[in-house]
This record gives structure tokens, sequence and C-alpha cells, in this order.
């Protein structure tokens, strides 16, 4: 059986393993993301390749590739990555395949970890069998990844589907891309809690005095608890956040015609409620025959579909 060495390179970690064709994962382990240079990356990434060679030849598996999914944007032609995320220090201009073929002749395949987790999902989540499907990840910020007619979509160079850079309001928060109202600024743990921060400010409730003091500390965790709680200034965050992800999806069905949209990251994985709360919205806006028969579903790979997606690139390529 044909093995590959997957990666998955994120803000807070770094997950690796040695991952089989039917999407079992061998010897994995996670890594928080070195936060210094990128030359610590790149070391901790050369010297687990290695590794994962070596345990491999003790084992006498067949490796056919390395394949790094990363956060940012990818030269997906060149194996390059152009420009990282704010949560990756000096991730930019980084030649990841040229490092890495100095220690291995394996072909070495890069990709957005957005598209990935998307390659991972089709092949063997929640779309196995769907050719047309769209994936949102929505965690620290929302990535996103368009397979259509069975094929990932990326653009020019690659860097097509920054789906969470969708604007669904010219008059909403400031985002990070430069643009305004992106479904990133109400649906991301970040977004969520910045929305929640700017209501801490102009409130002078007794229960908001830590936060309010220590605005670092918050996070979207205690904005969803006190959302359980009855706090209206949560219950009014959550709901935009439910309302951006509905117009967001609908414009997403509009342009693409799937008939999937799977869930994943963190965020979602843990209020899996949010995508049934969109899935009734739905119902009221957008053009019937393209949103009637889509399906909303929860990533079936979880934690994991970064990983195997990078790693599974190699068959992509096969199939
Ligand atoms: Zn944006």
């Amino acid at each position: 059986m044909e093995y590959s060495i997957g990666i998955d390179i994120g803000g807070t970690k770094i997950a690796t393993g040695i991952v089989g064709r039917e999407g079992n994962v061998l010897s994995k382990r996670i890594y928080p993301t070195p936060s210094s240079t990128n030359k610590e990356i790149l070391e901790l990434l050369t010297e687990t390749v290695d590794d994962y060679i070596r345990i491999a030849t003790e084992k006498g598996m067949e490796l056919v590739s390395v394949g790094i999914g990363s956060a940012g944007q990818i030269d997906y032609k060149r194996g390059k990555i152009l420009s990282g995320t704010v949560n990756i220090k000096d991730w930019n201009n980084i030649d990841i395949r040229k490092s890495l073929s100095l220690i291995t002749n394996l072909p070495i395949y890069l990709d957005n970890d957005a598209n990935t987790f998307a390659i991972a999902e089709h092949q063997l989540g929640s779309g196995k069998g769907v050719d047309d499907v769209v994936c949102l990840t929505l965690g620290t910020g929302i990535g996103g990844g368009i397979i259509s007619g069975g094929n990932v979509i990326r653009g020019r160079w690659g860097g097509a589907a920054e789906l969470g850079h969708m604007s669904v309001n010219f008059n909403g928060p400031d985002c990070n891309c430069g643009s305004k109202g992106c479904i990133e600024t109400y649906a991301s743990g970040t977004g969520i809690a910045n929305r929640m921060k700017e209501k801490l400010r102009l409130s002078n409730r007794a229960e908001f005095t830590y936060y309010k003091e220590n605005p670092h500390l918050l996070t979207s965790k205690e904005v969803f608890v006190w959302r359980e709680q009855g706090s209206i200034e949560a219950i009014e965050i959550i709901d935009q956040t439910i309302k951006a992800l509905t117009f967001g999806v609908v414009n997403i069905i509009h342009t693409f015609n799937p008939s999937m949209i799977i869930f994943g990251g963190g965020l979602a994985e843990a209020n899996s409620w949010l995508i049934s709360e969109v899935k009734k919205s739905l119902e009221t806006i957008g053009m019937s025959s393209l949103v009637k028969d889509v399906e909303l579903k929860i990533s079936k790979l979880g934690q994991d579909a970064g990983l195997i997606g990078a790693a599974y690139q190699v068959w992509m390529d096969k199939n």
C-alpha cells in the first residue's frame, strides 16, 4: 500500500503524520507552531520529514510524496508560500519545496490548508462521492475550499477560494484583508471576540468588568457561554454570526451551484447547532431552485482533515 507524509501548518499548531491511501494516520505528531522565525519552522519540517522517511524505510512502507497544507496565500504552481497569516510570524516568500528537496527526492506538494481540508472531505469525508462541494473552515479565521466537477478551483496561481473574505456588508467591521464586513469579521473566533469587545467597551455591566480590563483574554468561547446564560449582548453578536454565515452561504450557492457545503474548524465543530440555524434561515432567502437541495454538513474527519488532505494531494493528481 502507498503512503504519503502529511503536514498541516496552522497558526497555533503543526500536525504531521504518515497517511495511507484510506486516510489512516500513522505516527501522528503535533507541534506548537514555532513563533520566532521561518527558519525555525523549516528546520522542524525538515527534521520531521527526515524522521518519517527513516520510520517508513524501517517498516518497509512505500512512500510516494510529501504533501503540505499551509495557512496563507500559496503559489500552488511554484510550491511557494507568498504571504502567510498574521498568526505565523515571518511566513512570507518561503520556498518550502526547495527547502525539503534538499533532503528528499519524493515529489513535494503544497496547497492552502483550506484546500487540503476540502480534498480530504471530498475524497474520504462528508463529501465522499459528491463532485460539487464547498468547504468553510471556521476557526481563528475563515478558510474556503471549492471542489467543482471533482476538481479543486484554484484560480490563476492558487489564490482562489478566499471565502472568509467575502463581504456581506459594505458598512461592516474593518477586516485585516483591507475590506469591510467580510464573513471572517462575523463568524471567525477572532471576529466574534472583536465584536464582543466593542460591546463591552460600551457596557457598564459588572459581569463584564474582568474582560473589559483584560480584553486580550476574551475569546469566542466566553461569548457562546454568555449567550447560553442569556446575555443580550452575546445573543446579538451570535445572531449576527448566523446572519452573516447565511448570506455568505447564499452567495456561495448562487456562485458555485454546489450539492453540499461542509463546515469544519474548531468553532464549527464545537457549535454545530450554528449550522442548523443557518440551514433554517436559508429557507427564507436565495433562489429557491439553487438553494433548496443543498446539504449543509459538519466535517467528518475533524481535526485530521487538513493533515489527511495535505498527504492526499498526490493521489488527487493521479485520479
Ligand atoms: Zn476580509
